[in-house]
């Protein structure tokens, strides 16, 4: 990110105005989401976003310990972000990092927004994200995952959270960035969004945009939020329908 010179020979856009895997600016990665995937879990989702493949499973509410962490009016959203070490080329070394912690922090804080924390005090949502493999996005992947995991535990939500980042590449505003782009890129801004009411609950920024850029890129990612939302209900519709039919393999 910040405009880091790229090896000789590649480029991050073409003259036909195409990136580095052949998509336009405006366009995601393909997105496939699958709701229920776990026998155990409380309520889980797997996703997959170009070649980001994202497992969340929730457990809870139930009860928090150590309990000195209680909140005797509400929930805790607790998320815990782990990027398994074969999810990147070079290994991952193994174990919490400042990064994890970050990203934990902050789809925690964008869950809350919208779970109805105050029917369950005293409890602990505990909602685990492994990325098994990881190629830009995983935040926003694990956000968009996990808000299906918890509707799919049936926690009462004011809506799901869709998410999807937007950045600069080539001197181009572009849609959810490949690993080349966030390397190579000028700037990325991750969002979280409620689409039904246009809530922003998670939004970081690294590298430069003026204004005027920056206001593109959260219009192009809050659009890019909608599509996915449309993916995230698809998946739950889904889930329910093959489980009224009597149940299948791979649904609880
Ligand atoms: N990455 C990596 N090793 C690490 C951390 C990240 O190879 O220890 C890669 C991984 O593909 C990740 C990307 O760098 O998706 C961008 O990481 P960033 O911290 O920007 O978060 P993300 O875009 O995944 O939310």
């Amino acid at each position: 990110m910040g405009g880091t010179p790229l090896p000789d020979g590649i480029k991050l856009m073409d003259e036909q105005g195409r990136r580095i895997d052949g998509r336009l600016p405006g366009e995601l990665r393909p997105l496939k989401i699958e709701a229920g995937v776990l026998r155990r879990a409380d309520g889980s989702a797997y996703l997959e976003m170009g070649h980001n493949k994202v497992m969340a499973a929730v457990y809870g509410p139930r009860e928090c310990h150590p309990r000195h962490m209680q909140d005797p009016t509400r929930a805790l959203v607790q998320c815990h972000y782990n990027m398994a070490s074969f999810s990147v080329d070079d290994r991952k070394r193994p174990g919490p990092d400042r990064r994890s912690q970050e990203i934990s922090k902050i789809i925690s804080e964008a869950l809350t927004h919208v779970v109805f924390t105050e029917y369950f005090p005293r409890t602990s949502i505990d909602v685990y994200i492994e990325v098994l493999q990881a190629n830009a996005g995983t935040r926003c992947a694990g956000l968009t995952a996990a808000s299906v995991a918890l509707a799919d535990a049936g926690i009462p939500m004011r809506d799901l959270v869709a998410s999807c980042a937007a950045g600069k590449v080539a001197n181009t505003m572009v849609l959810d960035l490949g690993k080349e782009e966030d390397n190579f890129g000028q700037a990325d801004i991750p969002l979280g969004y409620i689409p039904r009411t246009e809530e922003v609950v998670l939004l970081q920024m690294d590298g430069d945009l003026t204004a005027d850029e920056f206001r593109t890129g959260l219009g192009m990612a809050a659009d890019a939020c909608k599509k996915i939302y449309d993916v995230q209900r698809d998946a739950l519709r889904r889930r329910y329908v093959v489980a009224d039919d009597g149940g299948s393999e791979g649904v609880k």
